[in-house]
């Protein structure tokens, strides 16, 4: 059996980068652009302007009482030269005047019968200079992440109006077992609601990507290789659930080792032992657990990352505090485990884990009502009461 982080790795290393296309930029927050770097077509801002409401002046003439010769609003061009000695009313982004060298803001000037009094003014105040953010030719550099809503504007600010950035991967999603329904739908005796391909979409898009959904499969070997080899032409990866273990009509695995390639399929994790990866015709498979909790969890260590190794991202983006168990969770863990909790920052700083709910793993609410998975070494039975442990935060930090 592998690790988390070997069984990562394997599913790592199949990684290939999406292709990219290019997109207006009103459509590219939250997409991961191919190029981190941009060449400053522009200076930014692109012209002297003003700071402030207030008067433009030559700082040579102040302090004094000059002659208001004008006015100046954002968006107007082609200004004329202020004369020596005299003021004109300036808005905050409009241009600078030829000649003009500091701005006296409205505040500190008395107007009156087309005359301002203003004080000393330093050469250069409240004046933002052409280029004082960005010059043309700089090299911008993006991080390594979606675009943020500030990402967006420092292109649009340099006039970037389309973007090349990663195809989100499509990720078909799989559901396999007799009993499932759709919700909405009547149960009838034996069946239950099938929860995975509704999470597991849900989960493909919060990591960036594009679920496919494909038609439930019931347990029938034939009927999941047809679906497994018609997904793979359409989708970048392929994501089953259920099917994967050893029971008798756990066909998911047997599909990969006869019709594709099947590099492994067990890992030391709880929830999640039973995991399958290989691919068919080409495409990646991950086969996840059936149990709703297991599915998530796994894809949450595996598929997660994988997606993101897609779009260029490094690691899972999530972030992982140190947080101390406010109590014994979990018992006879055997494996390293990944506990449902919720976490919050402790009164006396650092934070504090507790038990989202029963951790048995078909307890789905739990992971629902937590925002972290607490990590539990193997070896170790349960997070013990006041012992520090890694939390992958999943969710949002209350209070
Ligand atoms: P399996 O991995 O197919 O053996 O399934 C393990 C458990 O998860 C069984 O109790 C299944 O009924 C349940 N299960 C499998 N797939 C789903 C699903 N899509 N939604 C909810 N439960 C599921
Ligand atoms: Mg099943």
């Amino acid at each position: 059996m592998r690790s988390v982080e070997e069984a990562r790795d394997a599913i790592l290393a199949t990684a290939r980068p999406t292709r990219s296309e290019i997109l207006p930029l009103d459509r590219c927050a939250g997409r991961v652009p191919a190029a981190r770097r941009v060449v400053a077509a522009v200076d930014v801002p692109p012209f002297d302007n003003s700071a402030m409401d207030g008067y433009a002046l030559r700082a040579a003439d102040a302090p004094g009482d000059l002659p208001l010769v004008g006015e100046v609003a954002a968006g107007a061009g082609a200004l004329a030269e202020l004369p020596a000695g005299s003021a004109v009313r300036i808005m905050t982004g409009a241009p600078m005047p030829p000649g003009a060298d500091a701005v006296a803001p409205l505040e500190v000037v008395t107007e009156a019968d087309g005359r301002v009094r203003v004080p000393a003014t330093e050469h250069g105040a409240h004046v933002r200079p052409a280029g004082g953010d960005t010059r043309a030719g700089d090299i911008v550099e993006l991080p390594a992440a979606p675009l943020s809503p500030a990402g967006v504007a420092v292109l649009a600010s340099l006039g970037v109006g389309e973007v090349e950035v990663h195809r989100r991967p499509r990720v078909a999603i799989l559901s396999t077992g007799d009993e499932l329904v759709a919700p909405g739908e009547q149960l009838v005796p034996g069946q239950i609601y099938d929860a995975n391909s509704f999470s597991l979409a849900a989960a493909v898009l919060e990591a960036g990507g594009v679920p496919v959904e494909l038609p439930r499969a019931p347990d029938d070997e034939e009927e999941i290789e047809a679906i497994l080899a018609a997904a793979a032409g359409e989708a970048d990866v392929v994501v089953a659930s259920g099917g994967v273990s050893v029971g008798r009509y756990d066909h998911v695995r047997s599909v990969l080792e006869r019709a594709g390639r099947l590099d492994f399929w067990r890992i030391r994790v709880q929830p999640g032992k039973p995991l399958a990866f290989g691919s068919i015709h080409e495409r990646p498979v991950i086969g996840l657990p059936g149990n709703p909790v297991s599915a998530l969890v796994t894809f949450e260590l595996f598929v997660r990352p994988l997606l993101r190794a897609m779009l260029g991202l490094a690691g899972a983006g999530r972030v992982v505090l140190r947080a101390e168990a406010g109590e014994r969770i979990g018992k006879d863990l055997e494996r390293r485990a990944y506990l449902r909790v919720v976490v919050r920052p402790a009164e006396a700083g650092g934070y504090v884990a507790a038990a989202a709910g029963g951790q048995s793993s078909n307890q789905l609410r739990p992971l629902a009502v937590g925002n972290a998975l607490l990590v539990v070494p193997e070896g170790e039975a349960a997070a013990e009461h006041g012992s520090t442990y890694d939390a992958i935060l999943i969710g949002e930090l209350g209070a």
